[in-house]
Parts: structure tokens; C-alpha cells; sequence
């Protein structure tokens, strides 16, 4: 009947897969690295998409679309940024295959060796800012801001469904200003969508940061990222958002025309979101049944299962299922009604677990009788009795008391994981202890940053937005700090 799950306990990563794969969110493939993302977990991303793409025009973004390939030359034109992507690029070569006249099968056409070769684009800064080159002349033209809904490949070692793949989907805004402080500002204001995205509708809470020189975005001035907190205590980057400064307009020599008729050089943004969010959302709240989706971003938020023998049961059901559904629609709630009758009630309540559906009714024969229904909730899988009449409006107020209390079971969930680590041996304890994120005082240099890396496996995550001023020492050097950061180990 129900498909067996490992349980977290037992094996988190286990858990994990088996959650992704048996719920129905996505498959390996024969690349190695790549996923076929499936009808569920595509349902999962439009919603994610659409909302997102709602606050970004809201914004005043719109999208446009480049190129999939980008030539060599241009991603060496910034030389930060080729460094910080060369180990990770999928390089086209040829263009043609060709019968081998040896009897081989099919082999590259060595005739067909490309003059330039094309790198898969890892990100776009390069081929859109060579772009931008050509349509920013005067500051009339800027702010520039554009967003492109694409596939990106980076040749990731160690992948993991979701939330490290070799291609991802994402989304990649690019932005060019006349000012610094507009492209902080926008940076910024980016961040806060994240922010805003991950809390209200993923009802995952985040923290806000910057991150240390070590982990920013190859060819940033600086990298801004929400970072959330697994359940197993491990910390995932789950946007983020990069003031560019001048580099890329350097690199591919875009200036504009101020009021005063003087040349200078664009400032620039960029900041993604990826297929990793839905990793994210499976790792923060779901059980050892299933998925555990907020209403507000799942594909489907009512099911309706009927419980009863015979065809005169079922229509009397049915009639009542159908009036249901019809009222839910029309208050914008998703509802299916699943009379099927191939699978058996329980099997169905099983399944539907599984997929994260975060309320269940169920209509039998005998309580209809007395004008009652049973509803159950996913989150927490309390069940209720429930009078038919106004059963609309109480699950519309369920869903809503579902989507706050899923984000507070997180944000405790996150609080209790947000410890102060005075020593090395505190910072050690807690990291294999109940671990999440330790504040701790580091001395702001690369090289304790990596040291510390090496000891522990743990990361800098994030140097928190308004993070209080506070005099110590490192926890590992003992040198002079001013202010705690966060670290964790991370996915
Ligand atoms: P970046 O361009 O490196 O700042 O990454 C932008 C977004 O893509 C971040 O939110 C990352 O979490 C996400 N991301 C980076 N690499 C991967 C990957 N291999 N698979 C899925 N998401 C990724």
C-alpha cells in the first residue's frame, strides 16, 4: 500500500531521495548529474516561477532571453569570473557527427571543429553584458532591468536531485544603473523578494547576509544570500543576489553619457534563484510520510475522497463533493475530486499524504447521513469532524492557519538552532551536536576562514544584515574580532 520512506532518524540523505522520487517531484536520468523534473515537481516550480515573476515585474523588471552559448573569449573577458567558473563549464567543441569510415558508430566530424569554442552558460553576465554594450548609451537608458527565465549548466561533481544538479533551471536578473548606491539599492531590494518568497510563501524562515570574500560570486564586488536551515541541522544558500560594481562594464567596455555629457562606466546587479528552492522546501518541513507543501505554493491544496459502497452511495457523495469543489474554485482554492475507483480510500489517503496535499476531506456515506465530514490536515495529520454547512469557509481559514503554522514550526525550528560558540571547542560541540548555525567571532582573514573550513567542514554562511557590533576574539586564531558571523555546515 504506502510506498515505504526512510525515516529521517534513520538516514536524512536517504530520506531526502526517497521523498523526491517516490512523491513524484523528480527522476535521474541517464546523465549522469541531470534530473527530469516531473509533472508534480513542475507544478511545484510554475507556482514558484509565476509568484516570483509577479514581484519582479511588480519591480519594474521585465524578461527577455539570450543566447544558450557563450563564446570562450567573453568569459574570459572578466577575470574573476572565468576563474571562479572554468572548473565547472561544459565546452561545445563541434558541430557535426559523422559516420566513422572505420565502422566505429557514430563519431565528431573532426571537420566540424567550431573556430571559437562555445561554453554552456553557466550564468549569463558575459553574452548579456556584451549585449548591454550595444543598447546603453545615455543615461536614458538606465536603469536597465532585465530578468531571463533559463537552464544553466555547471559541471557540479557532487550533485544531489534539486538541490546541486549539472543543468538547473533558474531565474537570472540583470540589471544596469547609473549609480552605485541604485545597484546596492537594487541588490538590495532583491534580496528582500528572496527573502520575502522564501517566508510568506515557502514558509521558510531565512537569515539575511553578506557573504565573506571566500564564498562571493565569482566577479562580485559584494554577494548578498538568504540562507535557511535544513532539519538536520544543516544550512542551504537559497538566493542570492551580487552588486557586480564596475567589472562587467569594464570587461566589456559599456559606458554611458551622464547629464553632463561625461562617459562613464555602468554599475551592475545579477541575482538568481534556482530548481534548488524546491530541495529546499522538501528538506525544511516535510515527514517521514511525505512532502509537507504550504498552501500556498501547492499544485494541489483540497482533495476530496469518497468513502462508500455501491453507485447510490456514490452519487449521494458525489453531489455533495461537487458542490464543494465548485465553492473552493471560486474562492481560488485548487481542489480535486477523486472518486477513481481503482485504488481503495486508504491507499488514496496514502498517496495524497505522500504528494503534500495539505488538506484531505473525506466524505463517507454514514456521516453524510448526519451532515458531517471528516477533514484532515497534512501538516500536523489532525483530523476533524466538520458540519457540511460552511465547510467551505473553514477550509479556506484551515489552509490559511496551515501556511502560518508550518512557517512558525520553522522559525522555532531555526531559533533553537542559532547558537553562540565562545570557544573552539563550543564551536566543535555544537557543529556535531544539534548543529544549525553557530555565531561565533572570526577575524575576518581568508585564511582562518579556510583553516576553519578545514577543521570543522563548517562554512562562513553569512555575515547577518545589521549585524551588531560586538568586540572578541576569533574562535580559532584568538586574534581581535568586532563582530560574531554565522557558520554551518551546509548543503
Ligand atoms: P550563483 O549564480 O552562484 O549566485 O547562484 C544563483 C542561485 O543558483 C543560488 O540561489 C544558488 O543556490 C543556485 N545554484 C547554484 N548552483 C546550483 C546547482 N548546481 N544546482 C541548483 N541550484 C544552484
Amino acid at each position: 500500500m504506502a510506498k515505504e520512506i526512510t525515516s529521517r532518524e534513520q538516514d536524512y540523505s536517504q530520506w531526502y531521495n526517497d521523498i523526491v522520487l517516490k512523491s513524484g517531484l523528480a527522476d535521474y536520468t541517464a546523465v549522469r548529474g541531470c534530473m527530469v523534473i516531473k509533472p508534480h515537481g513542475f507544478a511545484l516550480w510554475e507556482i514558484m516561477r509565476d509568484t516570483l515573476d509577479k514581484m519582479f515585474k511588480d519591480t519594474g523588471h521585465v524578461n527577455a532571453y539570450f543566447p544558450l552559448f557563450i563564446p570562450k573569449s567573453f568569459l574570459s573577458k572578466e577575470a574573476a569570473h572565468v576563474e571562479g567558473f572554468a572548473k565547472e563549464c561544459a565546452v561545445v567543441t563541434h558541430y557535426r557527427l559523422m559516420n566513422d569510415p572505420n565502422g566505429g558508430g557514430v563519431v565528431v566530424d573532426p571537420d566540424a571543429k567550431l573556430e571559437e569554442e562555445l561554453i554552456v552558460r553557466p550564468t549569463s553576465e558575459t553574452i548579456i553584458w556584451s549585449t548591454f554594450k550595444t543598447w546603453i548609451q545615455s543615461y536614458r537608458d538606465l536603469p536597465l532591468l532585465i530578468n531571463q527565465w533559463a537552464n544553466v549548466v555547471r559541471w557540479e561533481m557532487r550533485t544531489r536531485l534539486f538541490l546541486r544538479t549539472a543543468e538547473f533551471l533558474w531565474q537570472e536578473g540583470h540589471t544596469a544603473h547609473a549609480t552605485a548606491d541604485e545597484a546596492i539599492a537594487e541588490t538590495r531590494q532583491m534580496l528582500d523578494i528572496y527573502a520575502n518568497f522564501a517566508e510568506n510563501y515557502m514558509a521558510m524562515p531565512v537569515v539575511r547576509g553578506v557573504k565573506s570574500a571566500n564564498e562571493r560570486f565569482a566577479g562580485a564586488v559584494d554577494t548578498y544570500c538568504i540562507e535557511a536551515l535544513m532539519q538536520d541541522g544543516k544550512a542551504l544558500q537559497a538566493g542570492t543576489s551580487h552588486f557586480l560594481g564596475q567589472n562587467f562594464a569594464k570587461a566589456f567596455d559599456v559606458k554611458f553619457s551622464d547629464k553632463e555629457n561625461k562617459l562613464e562606466y555602468v554599475w551592475a546587479t545579477s541575482w538568481g534563484a534556482s530548481t534548488r528552492l524546491i530541495g529546499a522546501l522538501v528538506m525544511a518541513h516535510s515527514d517521514d510520510d511525505g512532502l509537507v507543501l504550504p498552501p500556498k505554493v501547492a499544485p494541489l491544496q483540497v482533495v476530496i475522497v469518497p468513502i462508500y459502497k455501491g453507485d447510490e452511495q456514490l452519487a449521494m457523495i458525489s453531489e455533495k463533493a461537487n458542490v464543494l469543489a465548485k465553492e473552493l474554485r471560486a474562492m481560488g482554492i485548487s481542489v480535486k475530486y477523486d472518486n477513481s475507483e481503482h485504488a481503495r480510500p486508504g491507499w488514496k489517503f496514502a498517496e495524497y499524504e505522500m504528494k503534500g496535499v495539505p488538506v484531505r476531506v473525506a466524505i463517507g456515506a454514514r456521516d453524510l447521513e448526519k451532515n458531517l465530514v471528516e477533514v484532515a490536515r497534512r501538516d500536523t495529520k489532525e483530523k476533524m469532524t466538520v458540519p457540511v454547512e460552511g465547510l467551505s469557509s473553514y477550509i479556506k481559514d484551515l489552509l490559511d492557519d496551515i501556511q502560518v503554522s508550518i512557517y512558525n514550526k520553522a522559525k522555532k525550528f531555526q531559533q533553537d538552532h542559532i547558537t553562540k560558540a565562545d570557544s573552539w571547542e563550543e564551536f566543535m560541540a555544537i557543529l556535531d551536536g544539534k548543529a544549525g548555525f553557530v555565531s561565533a567571532h572570526w577575524d575576518g582573514t581568508g585564511e582562518t576562514e579556510e583553516k576553519i573550513k578545514e577543521l570543522s567542514k563548517a562554512t562562513i554562511r553569512c555575515i547577518p544584515l545589521d549585524n551588531p557590533q560586538e568586540e572578541g576574539t576569533c574562535i580559532l586564531t584568538g586574534n581581535p574580532s568586532t563582530q560574531r558571523v554565522l557558520f554551518a555546515r551546509a548543503y
